[in-house]
């Protein structure tokens, strides 16, 4: 495992790509998943919202799967996923202590 996990508390802020800055999950945008040419992936705990394909093929099981599993964590399918240079931005829900992770890599 090796990535780097920030935090952010704020359920309403946008969120942003720490590479190019693009706003990737935009509140101000109907459509407020925006992923960049960086984005791996936009999920919550509830399931996946986009997967790169180059980020899928590494995962042990695909999102589809994934989905499909009565045991689905989230957060383990994308912590135990091994990507070179991985950032992972976890997100606050503001209910249920449920979480949304957007994962970010140059490569
Ligand atoms: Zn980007």
């Amino acid at each position: 495992m090796s990535y780097q996990l920030v935090q952010q508390a704020d359920a309403s802020a946008n969120i942003y790509c720490p590479i190019c800055q693009h706003a990737v999950v935009d509140w101000a945008q109907e459509q407020y998943v925006q992923p960049c040419e960086h984005t791996l992936f936009i999920a919550m705990d509830l399931g996946f919202e986009f997967v790169a394909d180059r980020f899928e093929t590494q995962m042990k099981q695909p999102v589809d799967e994934l989905h499909e599993d009565p045991d689905m964590n989230i957060f383990t399918a994308i912590s135990q996923t091994e990507y070179p240079e991985l950032t992972i931005i976890q997100a606050d829900l503001g209910v249920q202590n449920l979480s949304r992770y957007v994962g970010f890599s140059r490569d």
